[in-house]
């Protein structure tokens, strides 16, 4: 497998830092957090772009994240379309294959599975079709948190496979996996060419639903049965990528080339272990 590191686990850093870090460590990827290639084009050219990961080694491998994108209101489903367009074309420019997108919350008093189905269906359709013009990919990715309304890989699937685009798959993260109560029956289940990647973390032995982002840890540090998860991905063939993804506050204010480096070094193993 290919190995990646988020944005979001050096939040504080900004975009150049980050493709820095994450090449002085010897990741294959990077994926961009939005917000910080927001300041970065502030007062850069996406061609400066191109030539600092040209540069570095490091390729960009998502654009991360479009967050809820599902059960809004008309102007915000607008601004939604409009972001989905700006990010393409951006990952198109700088030849990054995915943007990640995010479902919704439940809107109040809640709704059945069908009617979950049924709209994130619609959307993601509609949103693949502009990552189409651009020949970028959607990375789904579900949410194990309560109030989201997609929890499981196994309804992400249903919905992926239900929008039938060969643009359009799946973001399995350990965190979320584990929090929203997946198992590794739902990925035996799944064909691998529709998982684009797998954000991997641990995170620490508190009960479920306690857990928050903030708990999350370096994979080997934890209590998730990452072992099990990455079996079950050899089995189906998946080998693609994995990116260390954690938003932990007290990572935030170490240095990144250094937490870079200890992400990679972590990743690997765990890795090698299963
Ligand atoms: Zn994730």
């Amino acid at each position: 497998m290919k190995l990646s590191l988020n944005g979001a686990t050096t939040m504080k850093a900004d975009l150049t830092t980050d493709v820095r870090a994450a090449a002085a460590a010897g990741f294959d990827y990077l994926e961009i957090w939005a917000a910080k290639l927001r300041d970065y084009l502030k007062t850069h050219s996406l061609s400066d772009l191109e030539t600092l990961f040209s540069q570095s080694g490091v390729k960009p491998l998502s654009i991360s994240p479009i967050e809820y994108v599902t059960f809004r209101d008309a102007p915000a489903y607008t601004q939604i379309r409009t972001e989905c367009e700006e990010l393409c074309a951006i990952a198109e420019a700088i030849a990054c294959p995915y943007v990640v997108i995010l479902p919704g919350n439940f809107p109040p008093g809640g709704l059945s599975s069908y009617e979950v189905i049924e709209e994130t269906v619609s959307v993601l359709r509609e949103l693949a079709s502009i990552a189409e013009r651009h020949n970028v990919a959607l990375a789904f990715e579900f949410l194990g948190r309560k109030d989201c309304s997609v929890q499981t890989l196994e309804l992400a699937d249903e919905i992926i496979q239900k929008v039938n685009r060969r643009n359009i798959g799946l973001v399995i993260d350990s965190f979320h996996f584990y929090v929203g109560g997946s198992t590794i029956k739902m990925i035996d289940a799944l064909d691998s060419k529709r998982l684009f990647i797998f954000h991997i973390n641990d995170a620490e032995d508190l009960p479920l639903d306690q857990l928050t982002d903030a708990h999350r840890l370096l994979p080997g540090l934890g209590t998730l049965k990452l072992k099990e998860m990455i079996e079950a991905f050899k089995r189906i063939g998946y080998d693609q990528v994995a990116s260390v993804e954690i938003f932990r506050p007290e990572y935030w204010e170490r240095d990144p080339f250094e937490l870079a480096r200890e992400a990679k070094a972590a990743v690997k193993s765990a890795l090698l272990k299963s």
